[in-house]
């Protein structure tokens, strides 16, 4: 079936007015690597611009299991209960290895999907994270001129990944599970430094001894870290994604660090940190491609990565000597 083509001025007229299968197009054309579909995306992204900005951003991120679908899931019905309208999006650069992704598919929000308030998108599959990153905090931007005025990005819990997520949200909510007894062996101590709240999920049954034990040595262990930047202190509560349990208290959590952030001014600094952030981003993959794809440069690379690992030149002449072929290729080209 042939799908008619928008011009960029109606994709921007239907995500104003909120129509979710023109955002969805709308998402695809950012999610596009092909030259003219960013050009359009990119024209959308600066007329949505305006009208973005207003949501309340959260970045969620836990190891596979500790129920980040189940909870989001939760989470998300107590909020559009509240009114509010919600957009679940997630960063997830693994997923096209593991063909299919693991984060966002719509199955794992049983409820959610459900739900005509509610937008769940996949991650983009492909690339970079930093590619994955930037089209995830783009889509943000048209989900939010169209109305979405809660944002969630989802991302697994075990790598890189989290620093992008925390460079595009306002709070960043980590979920743990109670374990056997060294519940902060294996966790990344700077992934818990970006926490503004730690939830230990699976707090029921048995099991909720475990969690209340496991959240007052998480309470312990951020004691020891230096305040933050935005004078908000840290919390850990328990609850239960599956039951239902104390998912009140975390958006009561949530609501009181956004008062307070907004009142001390760190919210408004924090995005306008995160926008210098992402132009810096930006830069640095544009410079990136554009010198790894620079025939002159490709065609040299190999040789001279093989004369370093001879040890026939150093590493710093190696690169000199490719900088300057970039520099003077790009400078007789123009
Ligand atoms: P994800 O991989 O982080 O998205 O985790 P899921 O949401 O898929 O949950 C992993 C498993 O834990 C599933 O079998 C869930 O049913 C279970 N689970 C999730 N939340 C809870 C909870 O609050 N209590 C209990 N007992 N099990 C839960």
């Amino acid at each position: 079936v042939q799908r008619r083509q928008y011009t960029p001025a109606e994709y921007v007229e239907g995500i104003l007015k909120g129509n979710i299968t023109i955002l969805s197009q709308a998402v695809t054309l950012v999610e596009s690597a092909k030259h003219e579909h960013q050009q359009i995306a990119q024209e959308i992204i600066e007329k949505c611009l305006p009208y973005a900005g207003k949501s309340m951003r959260i970045g969620i991120t836990g190891v596979p299991g500790a129920g980040k679908s189940t909870s989001i899931d939760v989470f998300g019905m107590h909020l559009l209960k509240k009114g509010h309208k919600l957009a679940v999006l997630a960063i997830d650069p693994s997923s096209e290895r593991s063909k299919g992704s693991i984060l966002g598919d719509k199955t794992r929000m049983e409820t959610l999907s459900r739900e005509k308030d509610a937008f769940i998108r996949p991650s983009p599959s492909a690339g970079s994270l930093g590619g994955v990153a930037r089209k995830t905090r783009e889509t943000i931007i048209l989900c939010e001129a169209a109305g979405f005025d809660t944002v969630f990005v989802e991302t697994v819990g075990v790598g890189q990944s989290e620093t992008a997520v925390h460079s595009m949200v306002d709070f960043f909510l980590l979920i743990q599970l109670a374990g056997t007894g060294d519940e902060l062996q294996g966790i990344k101590r700077g992934i818990m430094e970006m926490a503004d709240g730690i939830i230990i999920n699976k707090a029921d049954g048995d099991n909720v001894d475990k969690a209340q034990m496991a959240a007052s040595q998480f309470r312990n262990a951020l004691h020891l870290f230096p305040p933050t930047e935005s004078g908000w202190t840290p919390k850990v509560l328990t609850y239960s994604g599956y039951y239902n349990i104390g998912v009140k208290e975390i958006w009561d959590m949530i609501d009181e660090y956004m008062a307070f952030t907004k009142k001390n001014g760190y919210f408004e600094y924090k995005r306008r940190e995160q926008a210098k952030y992402w132009m810096y981003e930006s830069i640095n993959d544009t410079l990136r491609d554009t010198f790894y794809n620079n025939p002159a440069v490709s065609s040299m690379l190999n040789q001279t990565e093989q004369q370093v690992l001879q040890n026939e030149i150093t590493p710093f002449v190696a690169a000199k000597r490719m900088m300057d072929l970039f520099l003077g290729d790009i400078s007789s080209s123009k």
